[in-house]
């Protein structure tokens, strides 16, 4: 059982990778580190336990990595699905850093496997952990409980005792008890707001409802708010979110990896009014997951249905749930309950602007529709051959991006530009000072394993001073 009355050094709010990392690092900084962790042991791990993959600069082909992957071509990429929407210097530290971490990452005894062909085509650029993000994580505690990192499980963090920037305290609600918790420091890692609906009510309205929380339920943002409402400076939009398109069928919360549908560049994408929405084909789909919930999002009753035929089944990853099948397009209509004239007409003009090309979904290929609007830029083919199918879609939250503000420490900076004394920051809450909004697969792990690792260093150096 942890003492939580005893003073520890540093502080760690959260219990996912970033945390761990930054727990870590700071234990072998020499700190005496408490990790409070909001869920129950069994669902410790936050979003972490969901992932499978982080995005790291490195100079060459590895056991695991295809070929190399620069620091400038990670820096290019980051630029392309944020529009330009970053801080350039902390993205391009991260970046650096990254080349190192994940050699760090190995060394606390995470192991990786090389990418299976698979919907993503991440074989080159991205390391993926060996049993998935679970197994990272369980390596993750054991190596910090082996260094003597105390964690505390069913522990909230439910308010802050903070002075004009410098950290004093934490309130933790802890069975029906209100316990005070002091720290020379603070790591902030306890994640976005996406699983409080009454929260993204104030940015999204009543369309929050048909929200679908991919992660856990304990990322609430009760931190976050403490910490905004304590005078650090805030970034990024509230309304910016990474969401994807995952299947309307996925529970409300942590319906995870197996929930989400990777076939929207196979077929087209109708909403209820069986009304196309979006162009489809725009770009390779690693770079264009992450805005299909969002624009799922913006369609009436957050619903949507991707369509597609028989040649299209087998050439991406099902989800959990079947696809809806019929033998023609207008008693699929009827089985996804559209307008069936409206649904035909939508596939039947689709079908009439595709031109001839040679199909290839791992490249941009010249497959594409003419005089169609929106069109549908690369893999577009008729949607002709019998059985079709139908998935029904909803947004699906990954992660929210309003966070604190930090430097290139980690350390937190205050609404009035000046640095904290003793807050630190890693991973999703501070997600925004790098994606203002957009998102490339597998760079929520590194955000949280690089600045984690920087914020164990720096609280450690911080409290031992
Ligand atoms: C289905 C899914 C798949 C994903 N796949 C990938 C992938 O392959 N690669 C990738 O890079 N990213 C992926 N992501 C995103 C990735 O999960 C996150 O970017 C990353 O895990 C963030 O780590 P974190 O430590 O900041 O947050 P989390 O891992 O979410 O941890 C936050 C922790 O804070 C705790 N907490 C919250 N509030 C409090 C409080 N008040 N007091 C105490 N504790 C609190 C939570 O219980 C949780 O343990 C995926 C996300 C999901 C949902």
């Amino acid at each position: 059982m942890v003492d939580l009355t005893r003073k520890f050094d540093v502080l760690v709010v959260g219990g996912g990778n970033a945390a761990l990392c930054a727990a870590i690092s700071a234990r072998r900084s020499g700190a005496s580190v408490l990790v409070l962790e909001a869920a129950p042991r069994f669902y410790r791990g936050g979003n972490t336990r969901h992932t499978r993959n982080m995005r790291c600069a490195h100079d060459s082909a590895t056991e695991t990595l295809t070929g190399p992957y620069t620091e400038e071509e990670f820096w290019d990429d980051l630029l392309r699905v944020t529009d330009g929407d970053t801080d350039e210097e902390l993205a391009r530290h991260m970046i650096r850093q990254s080349k190192d971490v994940l050699h760090w990452v190995a060394a606390q005894g995470v192991r990786f496997q090389p990418s299976l062909g698979g919907t993503l085509s991440l074989g080159r650029t991205n390391s993926f952990f060996l049993g998935g993000g679970r197994a990272m994580l369980n390596t993750l505690y054991l190596t910090a409980e082996r260094l003597g990192v105390e964690a505390a499980y069913d522990a909230e963090v439910v308010a802050l005792e903070i002075d004009t920037g410098m950290f004093l305290s934490a309130t933790v609600a802890r069975g029906g008890e209100r316990i005070t918790v002091r720290a020379a420091t603070l790591i902030a890692a306890a994640g976005g707001f996406e699983a409080n609906i009454d929260w993204l009510k104030t940015y999204w309205g009543e369309a929050a409802e048909n929200f679908l929380i991919r992660g856990t339920r304990y990322n609430r943002g009760g931190l976050l708010k403490a910490l905004l409402d304590n005078g650090v400076g805030a970034v990024g939009d509230p309304r910016q979110c990474h969401a994807v398109a995952i299947d309307a069928r996925a529970p409300r919360f942590d319906g995870g990896i197996i929930t989400r549908l990777d076939c929207v560049v196979f077929g087209i994408v109708v909403n209820k009014h069986a009304q196309r929405f979006y162009d489809e084909g725009e770009d390779v789909w690693p770079k264009r997951y992450a805005i299909w919930g969002r624009l799922v999002a913006t369609q009436p009753d957050q619903i949507a249905y991707i369509i597609f035929d028989a040649t299209a089944l087998r050439l991406f990853m099902p989800s959990l749930y079947p696809p809806i099948e019929a033998a023609d397009i207008r008693s699929l209509a009827q089985k996804l309950k559209l307008d069936t004239d409206a649904l035909e007409r939508t596939v039947n003009d689709f079908n009439a602007a595709v031109r001839p090309g040679t199909f290839d979904h791992t490249v941009l290929d010249d497959c594409r529709t003419e005089g169609l609007s929106p069109p549908k830029s690369h893999w577009a083919r008729p949607i002709q051959v019998a059985p079709f199918y139908g998935y029904p879609v909803r947004p699906g939250i990954t992660f929210t991006y309003l966070g604190t503000r930090v430097n290139k420490e980690a350390r937190m900076v205050m609404s009035d530009g000046k640095p904290s004394s003793n807050m630190f920051a890693a991973g999703e809450i501070m997600a925004g000072n790098v994606l203002g909004r957009g998102y490339a697969a597998g760079i929520g792990m590194t955000i949280g394993s690089v600045f984690g690792r920087i914020a164990g260093q720096q609280a450690a150096a911080n409290a031992l001073n």
